[in-house]
C-alpha cells in the first residue's frame, strides 16, 4: 500500500481548528501515515495525539512545518507530491498510476493555495470539476488511491475498539 502523508496548507488557527483536526482525523483513518501542518496550532496537534493515544495506530502530526522544506524534502528523497485542486486533472484519468506509488505526499489548502504549488507537485488533481472540501476530497482520494482495503484497517495499540454493531454502541476497553 502507497505511505501517504498530508500536508495541510493555509491553516487559521483563529478559524480553521476544527476542518484541520477533520482533515487528520481522516487522514488517519482512512489509512495515510501522517500530516504535516505548515502553521503553528498545538491545539490541532494535541486533539490529534489524544485520537491516536487513545484508537491507536502510530500516526505522525507535526506542525510548524514549512511547506516548501517539505515539498522539496519529499521529492528529494523519491516521493510524488499529489496537490489536490478542483483545477485539476480528473482522478480517475490517474488513479491507476498513482496506486502504483510506493510514498506520496497529499497537499490539500484552505483558502487559496500559493500558486507555486501547482507547478511543484507531480499532479494536481481534481476530485470532479465543483467547488467542496478538503475533507471531502482527500477522503474521496484515499478511498480511490486504496481501492476500499483502508476501510477494514487495524489499529495496533488501541486503548479502545469499537465491536461493529447493527443496533448500538457497543466498545471495549482494552
Ligand atoms: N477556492 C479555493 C481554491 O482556489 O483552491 C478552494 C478552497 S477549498 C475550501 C479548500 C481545499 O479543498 C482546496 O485547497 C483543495 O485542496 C480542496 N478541494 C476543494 N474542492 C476540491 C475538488 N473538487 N477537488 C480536489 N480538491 C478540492
Amino acid at each position: 500500500m502507497t505511505e501517504v502523508f498530508v500536508l495541510r496548507l493555509g491553516h487559521r488557527p483563529e478559524r480553521d481548528q476544527r476542518v484541520t483536526t477533520h482533515v487528520g482525523l481522516t487522514a488517519r483513518a482512512l489509512g495515510a501515515r501522517g500530516m504535516y501542518l505548515a502553521s503553528r496550532d498545538s491545539g490541532v496537534v494535541s486533539s490529534i495525539q489524544d485520537v491516536v493515544t487513545r484508537w491507536g495506530g502510530d500516526f505522525l502530526i507535526q506542525d510548524e512545518v514549512s511547506w516548501k522544506r517539505c515539498i522539496r524534502e519529499w521529492k528529494k528523497s523519491g516521493g510524488i507530491v499529489v496537490h489536490l485542486t478542483m483545477y485539476g486533472e480528473r482522478l480517475p484519468l490517474h488513479e491507476e498510476t498513482l496506486r502504483e506509488t510506493e510514498r506520496m505526499l497529499v497537499v490539500v489548502g484552505a483558502e487559496k493555495v500559493p500558486g507555486e504549488i501547482y507547478g511543484l507537485a507531480d499532479y494536481n488533481i481534481a476530485v470532479t470539476g465543483q467547488p467542496h472540501s478538503e475533507i471531502s476530497s482527500l477522503a474521496v482520494f484515499l478511498d480511490r488511491l486504496f481501492a476500499g482495503r483502508e476501510l477494514d484497517s487495524d489499529f495496533p495499540g488501541a486503548k479502545i475498539r469499537i465491536i461493529p454493531s447493527s443496533s448500538g454502541k457497543i466498545t471495549e476497553e482494552l
